[in-house]
């Protein structure tokens, strides 16, 4: 079956504690529209403790356990809450994928006096000065927790660099004692190691060693099936190839993982893949920032280019496709949303075609109250299009430069499978595809996109239709053995909650 992961949080969800909860008991519902994958937040204590969105890690080891940094429970709940959650979802079918932060740690316990050398923050291998006495906050000795599960304390050792120098208001990043960039990271600013925060020295062998113990201990204690691995782009490459390969080998499980490389440039993903041997998949941000475009372009978008160049056609097997994410959405950090118009075209290309694996975001399904941005209300129905008709060859109209289309000529194992597709940001019309000789004299209806229902003639080609802005999708007219075979397929999804 098609798979779809789903990205289960925005950044904006209200600091009440009540995610866990609420992820448990959506597991059935989720699993029913197809979801077959979720990826949940960070789950440990950040700086900012029951407000932190989870990026700003404190403490890799608390899960919602410990009264640190203001609060036992993270953002989104208690270890208990979380633990129970992985537990519902396994259950239901879906593969949970925790968000793993490796690159960096905010909120120290206290500062340190270290040797520092200031760097230019634009150009990080030009150093501003002599390495002299520093304060900085390197100090993390987790009081809170008093060493249970791990007694590693860090200090200056542990990390490359930080931002802020107590002694040195005026310089603004510093190299720490001996330390080194990796040299296995972006090359933006002359070399990207550096993100935010205290830079986690991930070469040094006592964090390496650490943070392999974290692992094992993190997927031992919780049950997840697989990483999502963030900001991979300023972390050495070959210490996460490393750390994958640990723990497939230590836990003899798959332990999917999918990485964050944010970059419009696809050359940069593709090497990155090649440097850490495939041993993760990669969102497809350019992708993204081709959909972006075309939300963006007031119709001019040439259509036909729309997939173009992304790592969607460069390495399908490894694209995670998406339209947007907790970091797109309006108000953060590299806001690139995607506007409403265009969503349902963009999951479209995302959820009916065979490459890719999608990814669902939560700001898409549900919607962004806290900044009135409603639900794409046309995204559950095709989840459910991605499970019972996305499937058989595929056929691009890619054609025009305002309308594109592509068709599935269905399996035949899967009854009632098959489907075609139009999305255009122009004024729409009509274009003649073929879904195949099978449906001949077959009735195509219009499950989104409003448009009246298709007749396919003899040779298999349907004349099907788009409105100005819009997408439509077509599926076959459903028979007994359609409808009875999805019934069947969710009794059998709920079943098997059930024996949970
Ligand atoms: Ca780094």
């Amino acid at each position: 079956m098609n798979g779809i992961m789903m990205q289960t949080f925005q950044w904006d969800l209200p600091a009440d504690g009540t995610l866990w909860q609420t992820l448990a008991k959506k597991a059935r519902t989720l699993s029913l529209l197809g979801v077959t994958a979720a990826w949940l937040p960070p789950a440990y204590k950040g700086s900012a403790g029951g407000m932190d969105v989870g990026y700003g890690v404190y403490d890799l080891y608390d899960l919602g356990e410990f009264d640190q940094k203001g609060s036992v429970r993270t953002k989104y709940g208690t270890k208990a809450e979380y633990l129970k959650a992985v537990r519902r979802m396994n259950l239901a079918g879906i593969q949970t994928l925790g968000d793993v932060v490796l690159n960096h740690r905010l909120g120290a316990d206290g500062t340190e006096t270290a040797p520092v050398t200031p760097v230019n923050p634009e150009y990080r291998p030009e150093k501003l000065g002599d390495k002299r006495p520093g304060t900085v906050y390197t100090r993390f000795t987790f009081p809170g927790r008093k060493g249970k599960y791990s007694n590693f304390v860090w200090n200056a050792s542990c990390f490359t660099a930080v931002d802020y120098n107590q002694d040195d208001p005026d310089h603004h990043l510093f190299l720490l004692g001996d330390s080194q960039w990796a040299e296995d990271v972006d090359d933006e600013k002359g070399n990207y190691d550096y993100l935010m925060g205290a830079d986690v020295n991930v070469l040094s062998p006592a964090v390496s060693a650490e943070l392999l113990r974290w692992g094992l201990w993190y997927l031992k204690t919780t049950g997840l099936g697989g990483f999502r691995l963030d900001a991979v782009k300023h972390i050495s490459a070959s210490f996460l190839r490393d750390f994958l390969h640990e723990m497939r080998a230590k836990t003899g499980r798959e332990v999917y993982a999918v990485g964050e490389y944010w970059s419009a440039d696809t050359e940069k993903l593709m090497r990155y893949l090649d440097t850490t041997g495939y041993a993760m998949n990669l969102f497809d941000a350019p992708l993204h920032f081709h959909f972006h475009a075309a939300s963006r372009s007031g119709g001019s978008y040439d259509m036909r280019h729309l997939l173009e160049g992304t790592l969607l056609e460069r390495a399908p097997s490894q694209a995670v496709t998406f339209v947007d994410n907790h970091d797109t959405q309006p108000g953060q950090s590299l806001e690139s949303w995607v506007d409403g118009w265009f969503k349902a075209s963009a999951y479209c290309a995302i959820l009916l075609r065979a490459q890719g694996y999608p990814c669902v975001f939560w700001g898409d399904l549900y919607g962004i109250p806290e900044k009135g941005i409603g639900a794409v209300s046309e995204l559950p129905r095709l989840m459910q299009i991605r499970l019972f008709q996305a499937y058989g060859e595929e056929q691009d109209y890619f054609d025009d430069p305002q309308t594109i289309g592509f068709t599935r000529s269905g399996d035949p194992a899967i009854p009632g499978s098959g489907l075609a597709c139009l999305i255009t940001d122009g004024e729409g019309g009509e274009k003649r595809m073929l879904v195949g000789k099978r449906f001949a004299s077959q009735r195509f209806i219009c499950a989104i996109g409003g448009q009246k229902p298709v007749r396919i003639d003899s040779e298999g080609y349907g004349v099907f239709r788009v409105s100005g802005g819009k997408c439509s999708v077509y599926t076959p007219a459903p028979d007994l053995k359609a409808v009875l075979y999805r019934l069947g397929t969710q009794a059998k999804r709920l079943f098997r909650l059930q024996l949970g």
